[in-house]
């Protein structure tokens, strides 16, 4: 049984004050939403404030990004230690902005993704096609290239412990929501994707959420679809309402 789990995505957004009381708003009410593994994912800089806010409840702290090396001269990273330190549980990895405007690669992503489980840290290892891949036919090509280069190498348990987000890029923070079909199709493939190429059992246990413009009057058509795990939320997750109206909804699914 995968537990259900809705994450917030903040990007480069808030400062030190509104990250603050952002997650001192989510902790103070995120025993409302029983059953649901809540995450936030701050800037780096205000991790470690965070962390003292979310304290003591039941969200979890995520990072957006993280270095593969274990430390050393590589100036303005962050390695997988420093998040360990400061309490994080979850890194979003290979993120379409980090992908798209950033430059990360498959390679890129995979080394993180080893990085982040050697770590005993979780990846939610995000995947999705662009609008113009989308409208040539190409979005299983796609996402079978993205999980192949972004997973190579991983044993089946570790596929089992792991995050899979499914982002279509079209869809992030546009406003312009997968159907319940769209995404269904890719979360479908997913799953049958790593049963192929892992084994069905360690497929069944990955958990795959759906990333691209989830806000809560969307957020239960979505979430009711068998392979839909949760959501990992970006400009909806920047208010506590919002973030936990998601949640509910992803409680109900
Ligand atoms: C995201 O950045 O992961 C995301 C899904 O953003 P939004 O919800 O704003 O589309």
């Amino acid at each position: 049984m995968r537990r259900v789990m809705v994450a917030g995505n903040w990007k480069m957004n808030l400062d030190r004050s509104a990250a603050a009381a952002l997650a001192q708003g989510i902790a103070d009410r995120a025993g409302e939403v029983g059953d649901v593994d809540l995450v936030v994912c701050p800037p780096s800089v205000y991790l470690d404030g965070v962390a003292r806010c979310i304290e003591g409840s039941k969200v979890a702290l995520g990072a957006q990004n993280v270095y593969h090396e274990p430390d050393g001269a590589f100036t303005g990273e962050i390695s997988t230690r420093m998040l360990v330190d400061v309490g994080c549980r979850y890194v979003i990895v290979g993120h379409s902005e980090r992908r798209h405007i950033l430059g990360e690669t498959d390679e890129d992503v995979n080394r993180k993704t080893h990085a982040v489980l050697a770590a005993d840290l979780t990846p939610i290892v995000c995947v999705g096609e662009l609008l113009s891949e989308r409208e040539a036919g190409q979005t299983a090509a796609v996402i079978r290239r993205q999980v192949e280069g972004s997973l190579a190498g991983l044993s089946a348990d570790q596929i089992a412990e792991l995050v899979v987000a499914y982002e279509p890029v079209w869809a992030i923070g546009t406003g312009k929501v997968a159907t319940p079909a769209q995404a269904s199709e890719v979360h479908d493939d997913l799953r049958k994707l790593l049963g192929e190429r892992y084994n069905a059992t360690s497929a069944g246990a990955t958990r795959i959420l759906y990333g691209g413009s989830v806000k809560p009057d969307n957020a239960a058509e979505l979430l009711a679809q068998p392979n839909i795990d949760g959501a990992l939320v970006g400009g909806a997750s920047l208010k506590v309402e919002s973030f936990l109206a998601i949640a509910a909804a992803a409680r109900e699914s």
